[in-house]
């Protein structure tokens, strides 16, 4: 049976350790693999574990347990070292519940997130950024190794492991966090509550340690608790007692990650339907949304948008700011913009809306709903020899040959014109190299011809047809 460090030594299982150890796991069981997911910002390997009957590969359709431990380093490793042994328990387990829970779940099981903290024992990386105030701008390399995980698999339960230093004020040997902003759904939030208080807390008392809720911490969408939950997933943030010997801190770990996965085990469905339950809201948008700081444990901080926007214009500029997140957090934008009519609606709100904590971009409020195609009249071009597309906003989409810069539209067509009036527009295109540019009209309503005079300007015209 492969061994922890801590099992050998009494202290900390080391990265080597870990990886000795899970890729034994990996070896002796065929639910069991273990792949590199990326570097830290100090470039330390960091890797994910995973366990499904009856091989992890294709797993990414499966409802998924996130475990994500270490993100405060070493001086918090107490959950990393309890999540080592239930992990191994779960892979050597021959219960039929835990097998058939094995055949229908995939465990996703980050044990080292804060590679940096876990190497050098501190708790921020070595750019000296604490990792969990960073999961909703993802500008750190280790959060945005976790954040797609999000979408390419169908989480529907996590965790996020800590320690506290509060022994000496009579704070309980373990806390727990939930979500807290008002924007998280109201059914991931209580499926969280009621695992929390008839599940988690009445299991750890019942090994003699003390508990508690975790009585701080932020309400905005930055840190793992909220940014997880906007994203329509029960989770909870762990707080153990930090100031402890080694062997306290496994013990208690362990005996808290084995209450937590005996309930999944048997109730993830619960999980599974509060995300779907909320998603299905947040597409209806049934619900209002609500300034980033509404705290659901505060009424009084309840502060709601009004009236609420169906969507958000966005410029080409903005777009592409906010291209990395619509990505990882499977966000389906419009031609001009997004609209809320989708699950991701909350964490649209949070990423571009002015009023945002952390807005990627300040986009402008819709009323309405915006067209999924090009407005009418619009026009699309595309000069050669490069391949480059304008949409009437200006936006640019095209594949720069190598060494060579596009063509480069200088001024974007009017994107309207009223019915039974004449359209003219004179445009301009450069290129970079001095390429001789061609414009031709790709696409475009039939009434519309382009004149190219062959200099990089040209003209399109026409009249509009009565309707
Ligand atoms: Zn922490």
């Amino acid at each position: 049976m492969p061994q922890t460090g801590y099992e050998t030594h009494g202290g900390w299982t080391t990265l080597e350790e870990e990886l000795t150890f899970l890729s034994a796991l990996a070896s002796e069981h065929g639910h069991v693999d273990v792949s590199l997911m990326g570097y830290s910002f100090g470039g330390v390997e960091t890797y994910l574990a995973r366990m499904s009957y009856p091989t992890p590969q294709g797993s990414e359709s499966k409802p998924a347990i996130l475990l994500l431990n270490g993100v405060h380093g070493l001086i918090e490793a107490g959950n990393r070292e309890g999540c080592f042994l239930v992990f191994r328990d779960m892979a050597e387990s021959d219960d039929p519940d835990v097998i058939q829970f094995l055949t229908d779940h995939v465990i996703l099981f980050i044990p080292s997130f804060n590679g940096d903290g876990i190497k050098n024992g501190t708790y921020e990386n070595v750019a000296n950024v604490n990792l969990n105030r960073k999961w909703w701008l993802l500008d750190m390399p280790e959060n945005r190794m976790v954040a797609p995980l999000f979408r390419d698999y169908d989480i529907i339960w996590a965790s996020d492991g800590h320690g506290h230093n509060g022994s000496g004020v009579n704070r309980p040997e373990l806390e727990i966090g939930v979500p807290t902003n008002r924007n998280v759904d109201q059914a991931v939030r209580d499926a969280t509550i009621t695992m929390v208080e008839d599940v988690i807390f009445p299991g750890v008392q019942a090994h003699g340690y003390t508990t508690g809720y975790f009585p701080s911490g932020l309400h905005n969408a930055q840190d793992a608790k909220n940014a997880w939950g906007l994203r329509h997933v029960p989770n909870i943030l762990i707080e153990t007692d930090r100031t402890t010997s080694v062997q306290h801190q496994t013990e208690l770990n362990y005996a808290l990650y084995t209450v937590i996965l005996s309930h999944l085990v048997d109730n993830a469905s619960t999980f599974y339907n509060a995300k779907r339950e909320a998603e299905s809201r947040a597409a209806a948008e049934t619900e209002s949304l609500y300034l980033p700081d509404s705290r659901w444990d505060n009424p009084a901080t309840w502060n709601t948008v009004s009236p609420t926007p169906k969507a958000y214009k966005l410029t080409a500029s903005q777009r592409s700011t906010v291209d990395y997140h619509f990505d990882v957090l499977g966000i389906s934008g419009t031609f001009g913009g997004v609209n809320l009519n989708q699950k991701s609606r909350q964490a649209i709100f949070l990423l571009v809306d002015p009023q945002a904590h952390e807005p990627q971009v300040s986009a402008s409020r819709s009323a309405t709903q915006l067209s999924d195609s090009p407005p009418d009249g619009s026009v699309v071009l595309r000069p050669e020899p490069e391949s480059l597309v304008l949409y009437p906003e200006g936006h640019l989409d095209g594949t720069p040959q190598p060494d060579d810069a596009p063509p480069v539209f200088q001024t974007s067509p009017p994107t309207s014109v009223r019915a039974g009036q004449v359209y003219v527009y004179n445009g301009v295109v450069t290129d970079a190299d001095g390429d001789p540019i061609t414009v031709t009209l790709e696409e475009g309503p039939d009434w519309l011809t382009l004149t190219d005079h062959g200099d990089g300007t040209f003209t399109l015209e026409g009249t509009a047809p009565n309707e």
